[in-house]
């Protein structure tokens, strides 16, 4: 089992991973790429560099310097994080893996904003989810639909199967990243909007067909920053991760920094944050088992 799992490789992710490296933990990073830098393609606000530099570079910068120091990197997309059966440690899965460990940082920069869908909004928490392992078993032999169209989508459409009556994919429009399974009765058609004033019951489609169900679980593109927080159930303020200043979420061994905790968006809040909950994480190992 690792020390500390960081889920992010951008500069909150490898400014923690820094940190708790050099301080002798045992760590993994898992990533899947480039995430806000990607677009970044000047920034000339951002100490130490003579030139305009873009974030991209930053970003292979950041990782290279990671590797130089030995941590132990993966590219693999997260899907879940769970806390373990003896409650002393963290479960992060992907598709094809389960990593465990004592603490984790997510650094997953910010999370996803939720699609412009009429009502969608308006029932959050009233038949409208985010997280399938937090929320399905209020929807034991009910009819759900997952809105998205990737592994992760497929991934909160498993957990919800084996409670749910039915589960039914809506891709809103999107073409699917890979051939959706024939078991999931699917559908491509945008959504225009959500049936119900009190709750969900069910949606309309820009055909104007119109799906009788109880629950709709959002899981569009990768898991992000919130999605996995509500799965160990880490508190969510104005959709970030609530944090305390070490970092610390409200699970204890479960840290967060960067653009996942919202306010400030800018590379030297996020490095900042990073290094705090490296340094945090260090404290929390040190403390609870005793090592280093
Ligand atoms: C267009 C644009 C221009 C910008 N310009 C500037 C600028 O000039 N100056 C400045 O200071 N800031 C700028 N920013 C903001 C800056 O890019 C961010 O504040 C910074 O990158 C945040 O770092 P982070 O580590 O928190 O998250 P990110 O850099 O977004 O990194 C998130 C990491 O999490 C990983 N991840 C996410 N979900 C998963 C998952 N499910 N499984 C595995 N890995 C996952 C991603 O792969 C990525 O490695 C700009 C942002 C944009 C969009």
């Amino acid at each position: 089992m690792n020390d500390v799992i960081v889920i992010g490789a951008g500069p909150a992710g490898i400014s923690a991973a820094t940190y708790a490296k050099r301080a002798g933990l045992d760590i993994t990073v898992i990533h899947s790429g480039i995430g806000a830098l990607k677009n970044a393609t000047r920034i000339e606000n951002y100490y130490g560099f003579p030139d305009v530099i873009s974030g991209t570079e930053l970003y292979e910068n950041g990782l290279s310097n990671a590797r130089r120091l030995g941590i132990h990197i993966i590219e693999d997309e997260v899907m879940g994080l769970l806390m373990n059966d003896a409650m002393t440690g963290f479960v992060v899965s992907s598709g094809k893996e389960k990593y465990e460990a004592h603490s984790v940082v997510l650094a997953t920069g910010a999370s996803h904003k939720s699609p412009q869908i009429k009502n969608l909004a308006d029932l959050e928490g009233r038949g409208v989810s985010h997280c399938a392992v937090c929320d399905a078993f209020f929807y034991r032999q009910k009819v759900v639909a997952v809105i998205g169209a990737g592994e992760y989508a497929l991934s909160e459409a498993a957990a919800l199967s084996h409670v749910a009556q039915k589960v039914i994919l809506l891709t809103n429009g999107e073409p699917p990243a890979q051939s959706l399974p024939p078991e999931y009765e699917t559908h491509a058609e945008k959504i225009s909007s959500i049936i119900g004033s009190d709750r969900v019951n069910g949606v309309r489609l820009a055909n104007g067909k119109e799906i009788e169900l109880s629950g709709i679980f959002v899981a569009i593109g990768t898991a992000g920053s919130t999605e996995l927080a509500r799965k160990v159930g880490a508190l969510i303020q104005n959709n970030s991760i609530k944090t305390d200043n070490e970092m610390a979420t409200n699970v204890p061994g479960l840290f967060a920094a960067g653009d996942a905790t919202g306010g400030l968006l800018q590379i030297s809040k996020a490095a900042y944050e990073g290094t705090q909950a490296g340094l945090s994480v260090v404290k929390y190992i040190r403390n609870r088992f005793t090592k280093g």
